[in-house]
């Protein structure tokens, strides 16, 4: 036990309530401490809990809570830009099915069952500074206030305070060099099979899938060189986007169809796709970071949000079980640099390939050696499991 009683965490987003219930679970009092004057301000679009992300929530009873607010996809068909299929993959049938959700959805539910099973989440606290004693470390928020304790905990998202305060040459997010966008589609006679998400390839990409009310998702991308802010994005009227975007996938199948059938007032403009490049430091003294503070892959990975689920727990089981702050954030870098590098690193590749349009092109086969199959290229990450029990070691 390192014997730390108070946690300050910083960010209600996913990290924030995940590492909130887990420290909990292990004795450790939390607060959660938001910027935003409510859980899932101003978040559009959808996101995908993949099983390893779902077998995290588990352990904190957060599972249920999520399944609530979404639906399964297990499944993955992938087809060429001409409609032609490569390979498709049912999902692994012994590990809890994919689930798609809005970002929105998730957000709240995430917080509304810490509060519920005891954790304070205070809105409106916007960090801004931090003062480590070596003793015990206060946090700072631009309201004027203070809060004081054991350990403070970055889960402050992709453009953390903390990661600054931990390391003030740290890295802030890369571009990928595409800019996403998404939204249903009403009316078009694209088909998709039932529980699959599919992902159609060619001179552009594009992801599709059918919620339960009958809906067709689609999300895609525009390559674009030079980067613009989220802010920069929105400004550009939605039906300017929708047209160039018309124009990229003319011809796609189904891509075309499913931009003709798509409103521009009910489309997600989301932003320029960025990752996090590698942050030398994850902690200093009394403070850590956790979730895309630390280690945000693009969202190609469709793995942000479950392996910042992953890490949570990990925390908490460092801080449950080790000595003291030091060996408990050594041990939890430790075990979560290799498995958070190979998935960032392959979403980069795949990304690259979004961003010069150099991915599977009709008639190409799936066969080819270059080309894993799904169950290799999902099973390493899918079927990582956490034993919450088992002690860990320096
Ligand atoms: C468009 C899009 C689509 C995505 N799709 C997927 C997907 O399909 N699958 C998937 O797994 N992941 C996806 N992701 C990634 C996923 O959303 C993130 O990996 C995940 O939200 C990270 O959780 P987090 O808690 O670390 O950070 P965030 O969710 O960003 O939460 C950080 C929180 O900290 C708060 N905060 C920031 N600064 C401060 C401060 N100074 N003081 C107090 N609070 C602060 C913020 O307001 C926010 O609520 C997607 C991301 C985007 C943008």
């Amino acid at each position: 036990m390192t014997g730390i009683k108070r946690a300050l965490v910083i960010g209600g987003g996913i990290a924030g309530p995940v590492t909130a219930l887990a420290l909990r679970k292990a004795g450790i009092e939390t607060t959660v401490y938001e910027a935003h004057p409510s859980a899932a301000d101003g978040l559009g679009a959808m996101l995908t809990v993949a099983p390893n992300g779902l077998d995290a929530l588990r352990i904190v009873g957060a599972d249920q809570a999520v399944a609530a607010v979404s639906h399964p996809v297990p499944g993955v068909v992938m087809a060429d830009g001409a409609g032609n299929v490569l390979t498709e993959f049912a999902g692994f049938p012994e590990l809890p099915a994919t689930r798609a959700m809005a970002r929105a959805d998730l957000f709240r539910a995430l917080a509304g069952h810490a509060v519920a099973e005891g954790v304070r989440i205070e809105y409106g606290r916007r960090l801004v500074a931090a003062t480590d004693t070596g003793d015990e470390v206060t946090a700072h928020f631009a309201d004027g206030g203070t809060a004081t304790g054991d350990v403070l905990i970055g889960a402050d998202g992709i453009r953390s305070t903390v990661r600054s305060l931990i390391d003030p040459g740290a890295p802030g997010p890369a571009y990928g060099g595409v800019l996403s966008f998404g939204g249903p589609a009403v009316g078009s006679d694209v088909q998709t099979r039932p529980g699959m998400m599919h992902f159609a390839f060619g001179k552009a990409f594009l992801g599709y899938w059918t919620t339960p009310d009958g809906r067709v998702i689609w999300f895609g991308s525009l390559p674009r060189q030079e980067p613009m802010s989220a802010a920069e994005v929105r400004e550009v009227p939605a039906a300017d986007w929708l047209a160039r975007l018309r124009e990229l996938y003319a011809g796609h199948v189904p891509g075309q169809a499913l931009l003709e059938h798509t409103d521009p007032g009910e489309m997600y403009v989301v932003g320029p796709m960025e990752y996090m490049p590698d942050v030398p430091h994850w902690h200093r003294g009394r403070m850590v970071l956790v979730g895309d503070s630390a280690h945000a892959p693009s969202s190609t990975s469709g793995q942000g949000a479950s392996i910042t689920a992953e890490s949570a727990i990990e925390l908490a089981r460092c801080l449950r079980d080790l000595p003291d702050v030091t060996s408990a954030f050594t041990a939890y870098e430790g075990l979560r640099r290799p498995r958070v590098a190979a998935i960032t690193g392959d979403a980069a590749a795949k990304n690259k390939a979004k961003a010069g349009r150099t991915e599977i092109e009709p008639g190409q086969s799936a066969g080819r050696p270059a080309f894993p199959t799904p169950e290799q290229m999902f099973a390493p990450v899918h079927r990582h499991h956490i034993d919450w029990d088992q002690t860990v070691v320096p």
